[in-house]
């Protein structure tokens, strides 16, 4: 019995690039952070209202630790 019929499978897996579809929602009082999917409108620590995007130029928040915005360079801690 020869079954040294391997059919070429090569199964190369294309590293799909995960789209960095992360997004946050910043507290712009005191740098306290949500994910953009969770349905958190207020900071659960000081109760400011979280941005959901640069008050400036509404670019997405990718950095939960941001203290400001990388598209626009506005603070996102504007008191
Ligand atoms: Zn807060
Ligand atoms: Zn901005």
């Amino acid at each position: 019995m020869d079954k040294g019929k391997g059919q070429a499978g090569s199964t190369a897996r294309l590293a799909k690039h995960i789209e960095k579809d992360e997004r946050y929602k910043l507290c712009p009082s005191c740098g306290n952070f949500a994910d953009f999917n969770s349905n958190e409108i207020y900071c659960i620590l000081c109760g400011t209202r979280l941005l959901d995007a640069c008050p400036e130029c509404r670019s997405p928040i990718y950095y939960p630790t941001a203290k400001f915005c990388p598209a626009c360079g506005e603070k996102y801690n504007r008191q």
